[in-house]
């Protein structure tokens, strides 16, 4: 899946095609296909998606979350009901207008999200306080037909994620579900090894029809932001429009309070983007498909105790390991699986056995390593992760810059990253910055009141706010 040859283009001189071409040479994602937005996630890249999909899934089943599937199309009619939401798609929506050559009384939505549908659903089964909570989730596909130009993972027009849509009796349950959920998407993050910054974004810019929006919002190399998952507290928003109550433990009849929260395949691009380097794509343990990977160095007459001794690490490593026996030169076989962003990399050949020692290469740190026993190399795994981390930690910190006025804040943004200021809360502030300085507002701290002092840089109005604008994806 990957082309022969390293990599030509470097972030420094143009972010842009050096992350086409680590997605194309990495072999992530293939857009040659014959519909622009709607492209391949490639063997390699999917089963990144994979491993995503199998430690969000264990952790969501143990919050008591289930997963269920529900159609691919929505009546027009129904996804109509509630304005606001369907407002924020409409333009993005693909619609069924005829099935077989005859035209649809009611056009059919392909989802651009389940709220509409599920919760048609949720009327049905919820009749009583006890049928609560329900905790659904779907892994399926999603298709928003956007207009700007698409990216590979960060911008398509189709991509697969995770919809997690809850009800609860009350708004206390509801939102202490939605925080379990942020803290779980953290976990997430720690082993992406990407230190997010959870921002609750403004009310003008939440989703189409939620109470409040908590978005990971993470700095990738070139200083712009890109969006990771969003946790949507939505109130009773959708259960009043479409009806969705029961009767509590006193007979009344009480609608329910809902969340909703999704993590996509965007987070692959996020993580190439975060982690890579001019040799290619850098995977954290934590996510690698391959974690270890063994190149045998062959010499003619040694080639069996070689190909003998790798097979044996590999069997006694607990890591994702993988033997690379294939009919290509070590030369090669380096080049492809540093492409790849393979964490670590065994090199074994006749010197290696003699000595006693495994060669280990760390695709972060480029460095060399001889280590003793197998344990060592679970050890540097660990350790890899560990520095991935705090690299990412080190660099969110540096590229976080306080602006006292317009003017810095124009000259904060140049250089890329957050910048924090004083905002009044208005949207017509939001606005005016992003058309003065190419960022926006994208939210002030999750969790973490910041006690603002002093006036809007916008509109000299007092500020209400501490806010993180930044220029995104
Ligand atoms: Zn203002």
């Amino acid at each position: 899946m990957s082309e022969e040859g390293g990599m030509t283009k470097k972030r420094s001189e143009d972010f842009s095609n050096w992350y086409l071409e680590v997605v194309r040479k990495g072999g992530f994602m293939d857009q040659r296909t014959p519909i622009k937005g709607f492209d391949v996630i490639t063997p390699w890249g999917y089963s990144i998606w994979e491993i995503i999909q199998k430690e969000f899934d264990a952790m969501i089943k143990q919050k008591g979350v289930q997963n269920a599937y529900f159609p691919l199309f929505i009546p027009e009619s129904l996804i109509k009901k509630e304005e606001e939401h369907f407002a924020g798609f409409r333009a993005e929506v693909a619609r069924v207008t005829d099935v077989g050559g005859e035209k649809l009384a009611d056009p059919l939505i392909v989802r651009p999200t389940s709220e509409m549908i599920m919760y048609y659903m949720y009327k049905l089964w919820i009749r009583s306080y006890k049928d609560l909570p329900l905790k659904i989730n779907q892994w399926n596909n999603i298709v928003r037909i956007d207009t700007k130009v698409t990216k590979p993972f960060i911008r398509g027009r189709e991509f697969l994620w995770q919809e997690g849509h809850t009800a609860h009796a009350t708004k206390a349950d509801a939102e202490e579900f939605l925080h379990k959920i942020i803290g779980l998407y953290s976990n997430m993050y720690e082993l992406f090894a990407i230190e997010g910054l959870k921002l609750v974004r403004p009310q003008h810019d939440t989703f189409p029809g939620a109470g409040y929006t908590v978005v990971f919002d993470t700095l990738v190399q070139d200083g712009k932001v890109v969006q990771g998952p969003g946790s949507h507290f939505l109130a009773q928003k959708f259960s009043k429009a479409l009806d969705v109550s029961f009767t509590d433990e006193k007979e009344q009849k009480q609608h329910v309070w809902q969340t909703c929260w999704g993590m996509t395949t965007r987070q692959i691009g996020i993580l190439l983007m975060h982690h890579g380097d001019d040799k290619g794509a850098v995977l954290p343990p934590g996510v690698a498909p391959v974690q270890v990977v063994i190149i045998p160095i062959l010499f003619k007459g040694k080639e069996e105790i070689v190909l003998e001794k790798a097979r044996e690490i590999a069997k006694k490593l607990k890591a994702r390991v993988y033997v690379d026996e294939r009919n290509h030169t070590a030369g090669f076989k380096f080049n492809e699986w540093e492409l790849k962003g393979v964490p670590l990399r065994i090199e074994i050949g006749p010197k290696d056995i003699e000595a006693g020692h495994i060669t280990v290469v760390r695709r972060d740190t480029r460095e060399k390593i001889q280590v003793k026993t197998v344990t060592d190399v679970e050890k540097m795994l660990e350790k890899m992760q560990h520095d991935m981390l705090e690299k990412s930690r080190t660099f969110l910190k540096e590229n976080i810059r306080d602006a006292k006025s317009k003017q810095e804040a124009i000259s904060a943004m140049a250089k890329g990253g957050f910048v924090r200021i004083n905002w009044c809360g208005s949207a017509e502030c939001d606005k005016s910055l992003k058309k003065e300085t190419g960022g926006e507002i994208r939210g002030t701290l999750w969790g973490k009141k910041e006690h603002a002092a002093g006036s809007c840089i916008c509109c000299g109005s007092p500020a209400k706010h501490v806010a993180y604008a930044a220029r995104a994806y």
